[in-house]
This record gives structure tokens, sequence and C-alpha cells, in this order.
């Protein structure tokens, strides 16, 4: 059966024409060579051929082809990133893209358990009725498959499906709205045997590469490490959270870049907090800030919007910004002592903040902000070295690492305790007078 299907499938043209090619020197084919059909005119073959519009789905995609298929959600590549590619080079163009994907940036929500268990049964609902899925990884801001489309099923009509289904279910599991997927996936008929290898093989090795794994098979999120469900009727695989990987080392933190910084916090296990988390809270703002505001940790709100001060004390911190002519975005960057959140809300022990200030310390190292503020008792004794009381510390210019360091109250305290509100505009207008002071004595020795 499996030779004659095949020569059907050679009869109508369907067959990729370098597996009617390979078909009698490949081990597991056919003893009777598949005979090639007469070529057909250039406008009948485009389908072998592939009919690609600068890489993107054109409307119809004819089946019997093997395409390498990407498609990656809709905050996946920020706009500098779109803008550089525009002018780049076509040819170092997917080379790019892959980069900033790997590089983790947006949101990463297919890192969620449940979100990547939407894709990953979605992928396996219809494997082997309307397409073979020869290989897949799900990354945390995009998706890969080698996919080869069956029978009368477009590639076009499969992966429209399956975007608009799982965008409308993982929307619905993150309980928001709006565009989940880039609308534009990028395909490429796969050539010959030594083309579909290459391919495998790079989804199989991309959580590797992305760090994510020390091998393929660690990566439950991807073919290589899949685990099938123990339910006999299930039709999907049951997904296990990736393995822990070796945290990076302070110095190879201190080397990094931004995208780099935020993939490494997001993927980090260097403490316990992470396996409570949602997401790390890695930080928002102006990367080249002049103000650096730093917390304590991440609450609930921020665990699951990925974003620090969010929620009542977060309106507070805007408020007290607005007071001193500020604004979160700009010029102002915000991030606390510890990326993940603490169960319960807890401070976090100074354990979790040792092992998280690499991170910190980057941060600040590569925004070179002119002030930083420290917001609590957590973030003052991080960020100074030593234990003291607030009110010890009020009132003062001191130092982080030679850039300007000041002391006020967390505003998550001061929703509680009206009384500090006073002593907190005070500080913030000593920390406005301090900053002024700075920026006349720079331009002074231009
Ligand atoms: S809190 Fe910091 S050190 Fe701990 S897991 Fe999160 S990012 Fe890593």
């Amino acid at each position: 059966m499996k030779h004659l299907s095949q020569e059907w499938l050679a009869e109508l043209n369907l067959v990729p024409l370098w597996r009617q090619r390979t078909a009698g020197k490949d081990a597991g084919a056919t003893t009777a060579p598949v005979v090639a059909p007469a070529p057909l005119p250039a406008t009948q073959n485009n389908h072998l051929q592939g009919v690609h519009n600068r890489g993107y789905l054109p409307h119809l995609k004819a089946e019997g082809g093997i395409y390498f298929v990407t498609f990656r959600l809709a905050d996946s590549l920020p706009q500098s990133a779109l803008d550089e590619l525009e002018r780049s080079a076509p040819e170092t163009r997917s080379k790019q893209i892959e980069t900033y994907l790997d590089a983790g940036h947006g949101e990463c929500c297919l890192r969620k358990p449940e979100i990547a268990q939407i894709v990953i049964q979605a992928l396996k609902q219809f494997e082997g009725e309307r397409y073979v899925l020869h290989d897949w990884v799900v990354m945390p801001n995009h998706v890969h498959l080698v996919i080869e489309p069956r029978g009368a099923h477009a590639l076009s009509d499969i992966l429209h499906s399956l975007k608009s289904y799982t965008a409308t279910e993982a929307n619905r599991s993150l309980s928001r709205h709006g565009a989940f997927w880039q609308h534009e996936s990028y395909d490429r008929l796969i050539r010959g045997q030594a083309e579909f290898d290459r391919c495998v093989q790079y989804v199989r090795e991309n959580p590797v590469r992305a760090n994510l794994a020390v091998a393929p098979d660690q990566y439950t999120y991807g073919s290589a490490g899949f685990v099938a469900g123990k339910d006999a009727g299930a039709t999907t695989g049951e997904v296990v959270a990736p393995a822990s990987l070796p945290a990076l080392a302070p110095d190879e933190i201190a080397q990094l870049d931004w995208p780099q910084l935020k993939h490494a916090a997001a993927t980090c296990t260097a403490c316990a907090l992470h396996a409570q988390r949602t997401q790390a809270v890695f930080g928002v703002g102006d990367e080249q800030a002049d103000w650096l505001f730093v917390g304590e940790a991440p609450g609930a709100e921020e665990d699951l919007q990925g974003e620090p001060f969010v929620g009542q004390a977060g309106k507070l911190l805007d408020n007290m910004l607005a007071s001193i002519e500020l604004k979160r975005g700009e010029k102002v960057y915000i991030a606390n002592v510890v990326k993940c959140r603490p169960p319960g809300n807890r401070n976090p022990e100074p354990a979790e903040a040792r092992a998280c200030a690499p991170y910190l310390d980057r941060q600040i190292e590569l925004m070179r902000p002119k002030l930083i503020v420290a917001l609590g008792k957590v973030a003052a004794v991080r960020l100074l070295g030593r234990d003291a009381s607030i009110a010890s510390l009020r009132g003062q210019v001191l130092d982080y690492r030679g850039t300007p360091l000041i002391i006020t109250y967390h505003p998550a305290y001061l929703l509680r305790s009206l009384t500090d509100k006073a002593r907190a505009w005070e500080d913030l207008c000593f920390a406005r007078e301090t900053f002024q002071g700075l920026t006349k004595q720079a331009s002074a020795t231009i």
C-alpha cells in the first residue's frame, strides 16, 4: 500500500522532487522505485518548486512538499529590530530574525506551561490526518515546524486554523484580547535530504542554542523531549516543565547585553524563587534612563503582568514620579532587587537578594543612571551593602559604585502609613534638587 500511494502521489505530482530522486536509495523506501513524472510546465509545478513571496506564505500552498515554518508572537520583535531588518540585506535577514527571537524579546508567554500546552495540543490534534509533523519546537516567543501537509490540506489553511485557534485559547487563558501571533508566518519549501536534515537539526537544537536546555531531549516543549501523556485516550502529551539549567555565574552575567540579560533572568534558576514564578519581572522603562528607581520584589500582580510596580503601589509610585515631573518610561527605569516573586509577597531573603544581585548590578552598569532612588529598606540595604534603618539613611546623598543614591520609603509601605507620605515627599524634593545639582555640575564641566 505504501508504494502504491506514493505512486499515486507521484502521478498527481504531489511527491517532492527530492523524494522521487532519492526514493531508490532510501533504506526505508519502497523496493519499487517511484518513477518521477514528466516535468510539468513551470506554471503547473509551482508547488513542487515552492512559490514564495519574499519568504511569506502565498495564499495557497499545494500539498506534497515538506516545509520549514516559523511563526512568532505578536510582540516577539521590537519595532527597532523590524526597522533594522528592513534595512538589512535580504540574505542575512532570516538569521537576524532568529537571533532576535532567541534573545527572548517580548512577554514570551509560550514559556508558560498552560500556553505552551495549548499550542502543543493544537499541533497534535490533526497530526497524521492533515499533516505529518517531522519535527517541532515551541520556544518562548516562537514556534518552528518541519511539516508535510497531507491530502487536500494546504499549508496556509493548516497554519491559519492553528494560529487562530491557539490565539483565541491563549488569550482566553491569559484573560486578554488583541493580536497573539504576528500575522505573517515564514515558510520555506525543503528541497532535498540534506536541507531536511539541516532543518530538523536546527529545530531540535534551538532550545540548546537559546540556553533553555543543555540537550534537545531535556526540552519538553519540542518533539525531541516531549513526554507523551499517560492517558491512553489522550491525543496529546503531557507538558513537563523544562529541566533546570545550571545558573550563569556572576562574571558571565556581567558580560551580557540587554537582550541577553533579560533572557538570562527569564530563564534563571539561581534561587528557589524561580519555582513559583509566572515569569521573571525584569524591569521597565528607558534603558538609557537618568533616573533609576529600585524596589524590592514583584508582587502577585507584577508576577502576572511581568512589569514592576503595577496595582495600588504602582499607581502611588506613578503619582510620586509625576510630583517631580517624571513619568514611567521617560528617562526613568524601574527595577527590583529580585526578579521573581517571593511567595505570599514576603520580603526577599538575603540569600535571594544575593543570588539576584548580578542582574541588578548589570542593569545599572548598562544603564549608567545619573541618580538611583532606593524604595524601601530591602533596596537600600542591597545597594548600600550594609544594614541600616530608612530613618537613618534619608536626606543624604549616598553612593552605589560611584552613582549617587537616595533612600526613601517603599510605596506599598506608604499606602499603609499615611504619616510617612509627607517624609517621602521631602525625599523626592531632595532627590530632584540633587539631580538638578548633578546636571548643572555636569554641564559646567563640559
Ligand atoms: S529571583 Fe533572581 S536569582 Fe532568583 S531565580 Fe529569579 S532571577 Fe534568578
